[in-house]
């Protein structure tokens, strides 16, 4: 079967990128955002899109910075996970994204392709889940507008139709301040999709916070867990085993592992990172 063709759009600007996306709706087109079109490429082979036009958004300068900028670390959403992991910003965002896909693809995928990837992983995720201070720098009709995160995350980023991520940014004293681990648990390779993958924080005042991916169909945190997790009046491996049966979604059960499996890696490897975290103070 021979994919549909693409029409490819690279604006300069984030007034032209948004513009181009209405005036492509308008012509009856169906347009989509491009990053390291990795995943969008797949599915236009696959005839899987709904869209057909793409709008490449690696020429606009916003969506490149990288930096500390003032009180905030800033990452433009067209940064490929390879330059996040070579600068080095947040040692808590290298970590987790160095264990996304092998380092050729790496070297493809964005950050902001990653975040609104269709597939349920988006670990890049995690360690913005366990901030408290992450916000999105977002294009729409209005212009550029600050969102925080915890606002517009609903199992997903909802982001207006036709608005874009131009970048994400944390508070730099938070970050650094964040004692972390992130850990990625595969069913047989070392480069897989995770049977689960977890990000976990102690911050300053000695709680916990911890995020998942591959768990369910969509990364989350949970302040149920966070909670039991925080209680260090109990043993590691018992704050590990509460906060496993009070999750707020059932395990899925796929092709990486069974629901059983995964509840039980889930809760030795939260164990053991409760312990290296709690060892580092
Ligand atoms: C071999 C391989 C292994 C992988 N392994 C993993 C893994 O282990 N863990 C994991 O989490 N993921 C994994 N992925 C998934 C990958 O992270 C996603 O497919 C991601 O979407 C690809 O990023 P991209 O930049 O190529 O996205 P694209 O294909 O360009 O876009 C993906 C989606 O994001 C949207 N988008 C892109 N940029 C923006 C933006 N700035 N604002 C709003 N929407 C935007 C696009 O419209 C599209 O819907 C893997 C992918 C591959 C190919």
């Amino acid at each position: 079967m021979m994919p549909n063709p693409l029409h490819y759009y690279r604006p300069d600007t984030i007034t032209e990128a948004r513009d181009l996306f209405e005036q492509l709706q308008r012509a009856n087109q169906r347009p989509t955002y491009y990053g390291g079109g990795t995943e969008i490429l797949t599915r236009s082979r696959l005839n899987d899109g709904d869209f057909d036009a793409v709008i490449d958004l690696k020429g606009i300068p916003e969506l490149h910075v990288h930096e500390q900028d003032g009180s905030r670390l800033r990452f433009g959403s067209v940064l490929r996970l390879t330059e996040l992991a070579d600068r080095d910003l947040w040692p808590f965002l290298t970590a987790t994204v160095d264990r996304i896909a092998d380092h050729t693809t790496r070297g493809q995928i964005t950050l902001g392709g990653n975040l609104f990837s269709t597939l349920p992983y988006k670990e890049a995720l995690l360690p913005f889940l366990v901030s408290d201070s992450a916000d999105l720098t977002v294009a729409t009709p209005d212009g550029v507008k600050q969102r925080r995160l915890a606002d517009v995350f609903d199992e997903e980023l909802r982001l207006d139709p036709g608005d874009f991520l131009i970048s994400v940014t944390v508070d730099g004293q938070e970050a650094k301040a964040l004692a972390f681990k992130s850990f990625k648990m595969t069913r047989q390779d070392w480069i897989d999709y995770p049977l689960v993958t977890i990000g976990t924080a102690r911050r300053e005042d000695g709680s916990i916070r911890a995020a998942f991916s591959g768990w369910s169909s969509f990364p989350f945190t949970s302040s149920r867990v966070n909670k039991i997790l925080s209680n260090t009046q109990k043993p590691p491996e018992e704050r590990a085993r509460e906060a496993v049966a009070a999750m707020p979604f059932h395990a899925v059960d796929d092709i990486h592992g069974s629901s059983e499996y995964r509840q039980f890696v889930t809760q030795y490897t939260l164990a053991r990172m409760l312990k290296e975290l709690e060892a580092q103070s």
